[in-house]
């Protein structure tokens, strides 16, 4: 369905376990041969597989714009993403070197082996940039995948799997399997095969696969919820800081988990930067997700907007932006006030269009404020004081901050939660140590 207008663009079967299981004999079969495709060789088909991402890349970003309602803009920047993100760990497969270690009376040294088939569990919000967080560097690594994308945006992977298989990976080393999270999702957790699970979505889910994982001590990557903190000091740059605070937070119309969905703002500024941010939020553009200067398209489903709508009634709303009326399942951009920590808004993760404003009084009461949560995904922090930039970012309980911006994630730096958010990171150079474990070898010399 297509969410900008509520009309159907077509239904993908869902896989049995029977599917599931076949899929994962393929894969199993199918890792003995790649883990000992030499380096250079496996790291060529990488770079193939991006250049055929490259050459489909406004295919790739109309599909998502149709399937997920993501803005051109963003989906043409998603699917250059994992064009990038094969590249990067393209060069990965010559350089996952192992340590020499002294030892008295041989030779020690440790090697990182695969660990075999590995399942990628993928939400509806970013479909294309999550799945290659985990297929990429696992592929490289020498493990085989099976992918299972969100019942609601199975598209693009779908068609990731085909460019695959045209830049030649061997058949079974990716395949995407599309259903439902509680038939293939759950069989990745059960199957013994599967060595492990790379789950993206909701904390409710992920601390289940968890659990489920536990049973066999097979290894697991979570990346979950996030109710992230956008704390403004009296001495910021504040005209900067609001024209970028609501992007920080109404991109992909909020559904992301980094959103900055708490802003945190010093009470000698609170009134002039709601002054300032009024504007800033009323000049979003929520429109048409096809037309080249949208900012912001509609949520994924109807449900969903009911969900996120729900916050927003009996909340203080401070201003609201526009949205368009018809079909489609829109929300306006949406700033509330919060009365206390305490209010719903403030604490639970909305994903929509929403965003709490709170003030606070000094620089502990911000960091006790920003650490009061279950989450701790990512956060940016507004101060022209180095020191105090320095010693609030080594305070914040979160796993991705930035200083005067509002950065994005990058392939080369490493992403993932701290608290509820999450469990190990993605991307960045040691992401390959994630889908591997180490071996060592001791090979005594003594006649
Ligand atoms: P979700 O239910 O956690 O779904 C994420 C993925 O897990 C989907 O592919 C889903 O399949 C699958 N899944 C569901 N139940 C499963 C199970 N028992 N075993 C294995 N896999 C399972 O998340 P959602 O329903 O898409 O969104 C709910 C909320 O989660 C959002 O409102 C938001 O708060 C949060 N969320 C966070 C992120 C993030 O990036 N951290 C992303 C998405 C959502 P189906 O498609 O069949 O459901
Ligand atoms: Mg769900």
């Amino acid at each position: 369905m297509s969410p900008v207008d509520g009309a159907g663009i077509g239904v993908v079967p869902g896989c049995s376990v029977g599917d599931v299981d076949s899929a994962v004999s393929r894969a199993a079969v199918a890792f003995e041969a790649w883990r000992h495709v030499a380096p250079g060789d496996r790291g060529r088909l990488l770079r193939r597989f991006a250049a055929q991402v490259d050459a489909h890349l406004e295919e790739l970003a109309r599909l998502e714009v149709r399937n997920a309602g993501h803005t051109i803009g963003n989906a043409r920047w998603e699917a250059g993403n994992v064009r990038d993100v094969l590249d990067y760990y393209a060069g990965a497969p010559e350089r996952l070197t192992g340590h020499q270690i002294p030892v008295p009376g041989g030779l020690d040294v440790t090697f990182h082996e695969p660990l075999g088939v590995v399942g990628v569990i993928v939400p509806w919000n970013f479909p294309m940039p999550i799945a290659c967080w985990g297929f990429a560097p696992a592929l490289a690594a020498g493990n085989t995948v099976v992918l299972k994308p969100a019942e609601l945006t199975p598209l693009t992977a779908l068609r990731l799997a085909e460019l695959a298989r045209d830049a030649g990976l061997p058949d079974g080393v990716f395949t995407v399997l599309p259903g439902q999270g509680s038939v293939v999702g759950e069989r990745f957790v059960t199957h013994p095969a599967v060595r492990k699970v790379c789950f993206t979505g909701s904390t409710e889910v992920g601390t289940r696969i968890m659990a489920g994982c536990a049973a066999q001590v097979k290894r697991v990557t979570l990346e979950l919820g996030g109710k992230s903190a956008n704390i403004v000091f009296a001495d910021a740059d504040l005209e900067k800081a609001a024209a970028t605070a609501p992007y920080a937070v109404f991109d992909n119309a909020g559904q992301d988990c980094c959103a900055r969905s708490r802003i945190l703002v010093q009470r000698r500024v609170y009134d002039r930067f709601l002054e300032l941010l009024e504007p800033a939020v009323q000049a979003v553009r929520v429109e048409d997700p096809a037309r080249e200067t949208a900012e912001m398209g509609p949520l994924i489903s109807a449900a969903h907007r009911d969900r996120v709508a729900g916050y927003v009634d009996g909340a203080d709303v401070a201003f609201t932006g526009s949205c368009p009326d018809g079909p489609g399942f829109w929300h306006a951009p949406t700033v509330l006030l919060a009365g206390s920590p305490a209010d719903r808004h403030w604490r639970e993760e909305v994903f929509g269009p929403v965003v709490s404003v709170l003030p606070f009084d000094d620089e502990a009461d911000a960091i006790r404020l920003a650490n009061d949560t279950e989450y701790g995904l990512s956060g940016s922090i507004w101060t022209r004081d180095v020191g105090r930039a320095v010693r609030v970012a080594r305070a914040v309980e979160s796993g991705n901050l930035s200083v005067n911006s509002h950065s994005s994630v990058r392939y080369w730096t490493p992403f993932g939660g701290m608290k509820r958010s999450g469990l190990g990171r993605e991307l960045g150079p040691d992401a390959l140590h994630a889908f591997t474990d180490v071996k060592n070898v001791f090979i005594g010399t003594e006649e």
